[in-house]
């Protein structure tokens, strides 16, 4: 199918891609479609997918199809190829590592990386007290993990998510997921002793920082019982939900609140983690420290592989045993994790995420001033999301979903979220060029103009 020579690499990753965008067919081509077909034939309609395309190699900034199409990627597989995909340090260390062994299982037989990987992310998470990390496969099996060790450590059952969260599509998580469809409709009964509170949503609620936490509060206290209460869980800034940044004064309230009645308060970094909001995490930019903070997506460059980290008396309430799990901290995975962190460290992407979020933000700021359907314009680093509105100041989902598919059907890769679906999000690879990033941006433009 690919004429892609992979085994040559550019320095920001990726086999030596052409940094264009090229559409030489109709999306999808004709061999994308046959791939289609045999999708529709082989896989459950449960498993969609965004762009109608077979993929067979990307880098930098760009993902090539079976067809010759070059698009612009502006989603980096939700997050996950943040480090670039198949960055030359990632590849170097799985070829290295899948030659040695594939696995041991780390329960059965410890190996470095793993210890590694759980020293790097003590090491790099917010704050400085004493910590431990377990590994996992999945930002949902990290989530129940962490789950799972605050009510241990805690003997407490009630968990409490928000309004707009995500945190994955396992029973536990689905619980925790504010959103119905297309994530929880019909796949119950849920498990028990979770509970939603509002959260901080400054474009519809208006409340400042110190309002939101009050209400947030007062549900908590009312409704559950701070003495009931194992976790409180929420993404520093909610993906999924609608790339929602909370108002000034939030989180640290809440946090304070948690610690106040020994409530173990787990960030979410899921999406946020490694670089993502110019930050290592982004409970950073809150000023938080979490007493336990899961980690997935960004982590190894696009093998599986999640984490949850924490204060160490937490983390090892858990009895000899309690946690694991066959695959968790596959030393392929690891290896890849360490090489993706130390690219990161490298390549300073902090500073890149920074710079693309910039490029973004502004280039958006310019449109809105001639755009009222441009209701807000919010993130940190290289994870910016726009939220369009009709004139009423309503969620604009037509808007949305009209945009990213005519950037689909022009070479750009964009996607969108948002609990009203009128969130466009912006997560790039912080691999791609300046170029190829403000084209992207000038497709999304006229598609904007044009809708
Ligand atoms: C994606 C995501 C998850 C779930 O991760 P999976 O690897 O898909 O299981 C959990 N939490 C957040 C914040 C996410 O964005």
């Amino acid at each position: 199918m690919s004429t892609i020579d992979a085994t040559v690499q550019t320095p920001l990753g990726g086999p030596t891609l052409p940094q264009e965008r090229r559409v030489v067919t109709a999306i999808p081509g004709p061999r994308s479609q046959e791939l289609l077909n045999r999708k529709a034939a082989a896989v459950p309609t449960g498993v969609g997918h965004t762009v109608p395309i077979a993929a067979v190699a990307a880098g930098g900034g760009v993902v090539v199809d079976a067809d010759g199409n070059s698009f612009i990627d502006l989603g980096a597989g939700i997050a996950v190829t943040t480090v670039g995909n198949a960055h030359p340090k990632v590849v170097a260390a799985v070829q290295a590592q899948v030659a040695q062994f594939t696995h041991t299982c780390f329960m059965i037989a410890p190996y470095e990386g793993y210890v590694a990987v759980a020293e790097k992310l003590n090491e790099l998470t917010p704050g400085d007290h004493e910590k431990r990390t377990a590994l996992f496969n999945s930002g949902a099996e990290a989530v129940e993990n962490a789950i799972k060790i605050a009510r241990k450590f805690t003997g407490r059952q009630a968990v409490v998510a928000f309004d707009h969260g995500y945190h994955g599509r396992t029973n536990l998580t689905m619980a925790l997921t504010a959103k119905a469809m297309p994530y929880k409709s019909g796949f119950g009964p849920f498990a028990p002793e979770v509970y939603r509170a509002p959260a901080s949503y400054p474009f519809r609620d208006g409340l400042t920082g110190p309002a939101a936490a009050a209400k947030t509060i007062s549900m908590i206290e009312k409704q559950i019982g701070a003495e009931n209460t194992a976790a409180v869980i929420i993404e520093p800034i909610q993906g999924e939900g609608g790339f929602i940044v909370p108002a000034e004064g939030y989180l640290e309230t809440v946090v304070a609140w948690c610690r106040e009645n020994g409530i173990v308060f787990i960030a979410d970094e899921v999406q946020t983690g490694f670089a993502r909001t110019g930050a290592w995490f982004a409970s950073e930019i809150f000023g938080i420290v979490p007493d336990l903070v899961t980690t997935a997506k960004g982590i190894a460059g696009g093998l599986p592989l999640a984490g949850v980290t924490g204060r160490a008396d937490i983390m090892n309430a858990s009895h000899g045993g309690g946690l694991g799990g066959t695959y968790g901290g596959n030393p392929i995975a690891c290896a890849a994790a360490l090489a993706t962190i130390e690219a990161y460290e490298e390549e300073d992407m902090a500073a890149r995420a920074r710079e693309i979020g910039e490029i973004i933000t502004s280039r958006f700021a310019a449109l809105a001033a001639s755009d009222a359907r441009i209701g807000d314009i919010r993130g940190h680093g290289a994870m910016i999301g726009i939220e369009f509105v009709d004139e009423n100041g309503a969620p604009n989902a037509a808007l949305t979903g009209a945009i990213a598919k005519q950037a689909m059907s022009e070479g750009v890769i964009v996607l969108t979220c948002g609990t009203y679906g009128n969130v466009i999000r912006f997560l790039p690879p912080l691999s791609i060029d300046n170029a190829l990033l403000n084209d992207g941006l000038d497709v999304v433009a006229a598609a904007l103009a044009a809708n």
